[in-house]
């Protein structure tokens, strides 16, 4: 999607927060200790066109999973709205998010803890079409369970088996087939091949590309892998600790990353490597506790340019090209670590 597109996105994400709030115990109380809240996800502004994969990148435990599942309100944001196709979804009440649902769906990181293990495959399968009355008549059910299930290639005479009879990947399948049968339009893929071998990996990747095409899919995938987002992806957004720190067209971002961040996360990748020069940029110390995020640019702790002034003021987001949007005060200093660090 680019700022010239015709065409309205189908997700619009304005201003999301989600904050958690800890528990304030009665020793809190007496001792004036204060509440300890997580703020996972800070300020989230984002586009999907219809039809784009949108790649959400960043490390484990910085809000990408939160973030998926607020645009969803299967956590409820905490502020800021999500417009779905037109529509307010943070205003629908229960029954206006019920049809919605139909429409958004989700595809987890570990199947098996996903599927009800008390259930049979096919059971699992067709249990939104129940939820959303699409189907007319227990035969209606079972031909429309049977032609999902065939379109992402599991064995359709395995269908009355339980969920620990399949693999990791026939599991994946059946979560897919799940999220599918209900002919969603838009889908948060939620680290949906982490949890599986390499080579099982790249088969769901190819099945959920494949399937996007045929049954005109838009994506939100998320993944702490940068190979995999550069693959499938139209656009990505780089998140640091709540906040999207970098985001455009996947060839702008991936080739000529401006946040130091996105050009840490490049730097462990092979492809990026030339020769008389060390890339590696090895980020120090892990990502801070949200309960108590850095003052200033969240990321000063770990970043290698940071001077007085990112301690002090967070960056505010600027466009640095066609649909390419970064944060950061260095930003017009033509400063990149994959570059300026010599061998
Ligand atoms: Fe680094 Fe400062 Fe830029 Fe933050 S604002 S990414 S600390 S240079």
């Amino acid at each position: 999607m680019t700022a010239s597109d015709p065409t309205p996105p189908i997700v619009m994400v304005e201003h999301l927060s989600k904050t958690y709030h800890g528990r304030y115990s009665l020793a809190d109380r007496l001792t004036g200790r204060p509440r300890s809240d997580v703020q996972a996800v800070r300020d989230v502004s984002l586009q999907i066109g219809r039809g784009e994969v949108l790649g959400l990148i960043g490390e484990s435990g910085c809000g990408k999973s939160t973030l998926g599942r607020a645009i969803l309100r299967l956590h409820e944001p905490s502020a800021g709205k999500v417009w779905f196709d037109g529509v307010d979804v943070t205003a629908l009440d229960d029954a206006g998010m019920k049809a919605m649902r139909r429409r958004m769906q989700i595809i987890f990181q570990d199947p098996f803890a996903s599927l009800n293990p008390r259930r049979t495959v096919a059971e699992i399968i067709g249990l939104p079409l129940k939820l959303h009355n699409l189907a007319k008549d227990p035969a209606d059910l079972r031909e429309k369970v049977m032609a999902i299930a065939d379109k992402v290639g599991l064995n359709t005479g395995q269908l009355d088996r339980y969920p620990h009879q399949f693999s990791g990947g026939q599991r994946q399948r059946i979560g897919i087939a799940r999220a599918l049968i209900s002919h969603p339009e838009f889908i948060v893929c939620d680290e949906p091949v982490s949890a599986l071998d390499v080579s099982i990996q790249a088969q769901i990747i190819q099945l959920l590309l494949d399937l996007k095409k045929e049954m005109g899919l838009t994506y939100l995938f998320i993944s702490h892998d940068i190979s995999v987002i550069g693959y499938l992806s139209d656009r990505v957004a780089v998140m640091y600790l709540g906040e999207i720190v970098e985001q455009g067209p996947v060839d702008s971002v991936l080739s000529r990353p401006r946040h130091p961040y996105t050009q840490s996360l490049m730097s462990a990748v092979p492809e990026v490597d030339r020769p008389g020069h060390q890339h590696r940029v090895q980020l120090s110390g892990d990502l801070p506790s949200p309960i108590n995020p850095p003052s200033g640019c969240k990321f000063h702790t770990r970043c290698p340019l940071a001077i007085d002034i990112c301690r002090q003021i967070a960056p505010v987001t600027e466009k640095v090209g066609a649909d390419h949007t970064a944060a950061c005060h260095r930003l017009h200093e033509n400063l990149s670590l994959l570059e300026d660090v010599p061998a």
